[in-house]
């Protein structure tokens, strides 16, 4: 036996005597698909009516569908530097997409911070980021050099789908804004042609790489970042020609861009299967933010969209299976944030988390097992500084100061009884009001202001 195959074992083991009732013969992997702007509505499991999404549902009767989960943003870079650390993105000052400047080295995650790769890396996992990284452009922020062995996609935070668009070799090479939507394909440091449609490629590149840690023997994490169903909207005839009923154009594109993300899903579900792992594989599938407006996505019956934090910016689809642990076909009752992964994954394995970069996740699996029976959050909490947006969950009440509307008062609903956030409450519940707000300003206190260029107002590309 080699020292890898002991270090493997000597893992394994301290799995087994620290899960107390729960046998895992080793630490399970981790895949985490991620779809970009997709609306909350917009699955089937969510109720959507258009859109057939089988296998993705299938992931939520295989386990739990979280019809309150969140996202720690509503927009697409700050939710998913949230994700990645298992931290609301603010501490760290990660308050707005960052400039995609190559040569700009302060943007994207601070080296200070450690990601689920960095971290799991200290228990032997191996990690891939497939899709979309949008978590810095310069080198020093490379996936490879961010705790990540594999990296298929894309450094910025969209894309074109089709395979003849993509005809710019470098970042070093863009001109206008948006180009970077252009270049072409990344693997690790390279830069590939493809032959298929962005998603599909996708997919058989996360694919290979569930079969490589199999054959290897290794316990890996899998960040399958799709971006679809993101704008711009493209869809091969494939897909397309699944929805002939769907008379609206875009409505109609965005259809085939979910169901090919659908297929995706379906076969790493298969994947696993086939090499036998699916009993030692955690799945989350979720959006990192609500719908938007410009793809044609559908948040009902939740109000607002991407970039707000009424329900529809932050609430997004959200399933989680681990066959075998987790019960099958629950529907969780209580609030859950995308931060919880960090702290699922970190508790499976019993890494050490540093004490001054302390998670804002919990473990979900008690909860999900019936070992703990009350919520696992007290209170949840946004911000969008640019914006001065605020917005706090404590059990079944949310107050909410909506981003786009400056100096928007704040106003009080419950969200349990009033999910669409029609009937603010504020006035007949001023001392709740105060309360959260209270609460908010002192979790506000604790966070940094944004430290990079935002992408909003950046314009390096005009020196190129
Ligand atoms: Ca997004």
């Amino acid at each position: 036996m080699n020292i890898k195959k002991i270090h493997k074992l000597a893992l394994s083991i301290l799995t087994f005597s620290v899960c107390f009732g729960t046998i895992h013969a080793k630490t399970p992997n981790l895949i985490v698909i991620l779809t970009d702007d997709q609306g909350y509505k917009d699955v089937g499991f969510n109720g959507c009516e258009d859109i057939p999404t089988p296998n993705i549902d299938t992931l939520a009767n295989n386990g739990v569908i979280f019809r309150e989960g969140y996202v720690s943003f509503p927009v697409c870079g700050p939710s998913r530097a949230g994700l990645l650390t298992g931290r609301y993105q603010d501490r760290f000052g990660y308050t707005t997409n960052p400039t995609i400047d190559p040569k700009n080295e302060i943007a994207g995650l601070p080296k200070e911070e450690e990601n689920m790769a960095e971290v799991l890396t200290k228990v032997g996992y191996k990690s891939a980021i497939i899709g979309k990284w949008h978590m810095g452009s310069h080198i020093s922020n490379h996936p490879l050099n961010r705790g990540f062995d594999y990296f298929y996609g894309f450094l910025s935070g969209g894309h074109n789908y089709m395979p003849e668009m993509l005809t710019i070799q470098d970042l070093s090479q863009v001109t206008r804004k948006w180009q970077w939507y252009s270049t072409k394909i990344m693997e690790n440091h390279q830069r590939i042609e493809i032959d298929d449609y962005l998603t599909d490629e996708l997919t058989d590149a996360a694919n290979r790489y569930i079969d490589l840690q199999v054959q290897e023997d290794n316990p890996f994490f899998l960040y399958l970042a799709y971006n679809a169903p993101h704008a711009p909207l493209q869809a091969t005839e494939k897909y397309l020609s699944r929805f002939p009923n769907i008379e609206d154009k875009n409505r109609r594109t965005y259809a085939a861009m979910v169901s090919s993300v659908d297929d995706g899903v379906g076969r790493v579900l298969d994947t696993l299967r086939r090499n036998g792992i699916e009993e030692n594989t955690i799945v989350v599938f979720l959006s990192d933010n609500g719908g938007t407006t410009k793809n044609s996505s559908n948040n009902d019956p939740l109000k607002g969209f991407k970039s707000d934090l009424f329900e529809g910016g932050i609430r997004v689809p959200f399933a989680m299976q681990w066959k075998g642990t987790i019960p099958s076909a629950l529907e969780f009752p209580h609030p859950v944030i995308s931060l919880d992964i960090m702290s699922t994954i970190t508790a499976q394995t019993n890494v050490q988390i540093s004490k001054d970069r302390p998670l804002d996740g919990v473990n979900l699996i008690p909860y999900l097992t019936g070992q703990k029976s009350e919520a696992p959050h007290k209170t949840l909490f946004w911000r969008k500084r640019e914006n001065d947006g605020m917005a706090i969950r404590s059990g079944d009440v949310k107050l909410v100061a909506n981003t786009k509307y400056k100096n928007t008062e704040n106003q009080l609903f419950n969200i349990k009884e009033d999910i669409s956030e029609k009937k603010n409450l504020k006035s007949s519940q001023p001392e709740k009001s105060k309360q959260l707000l209270q609460e908010w300003e002192n979790w506000n206190a604790q966070l940094k202001e944004r430290y990079f260029p935002t992408l909003g107002k950046d314009d390096w590309w005009k020196k190129n």
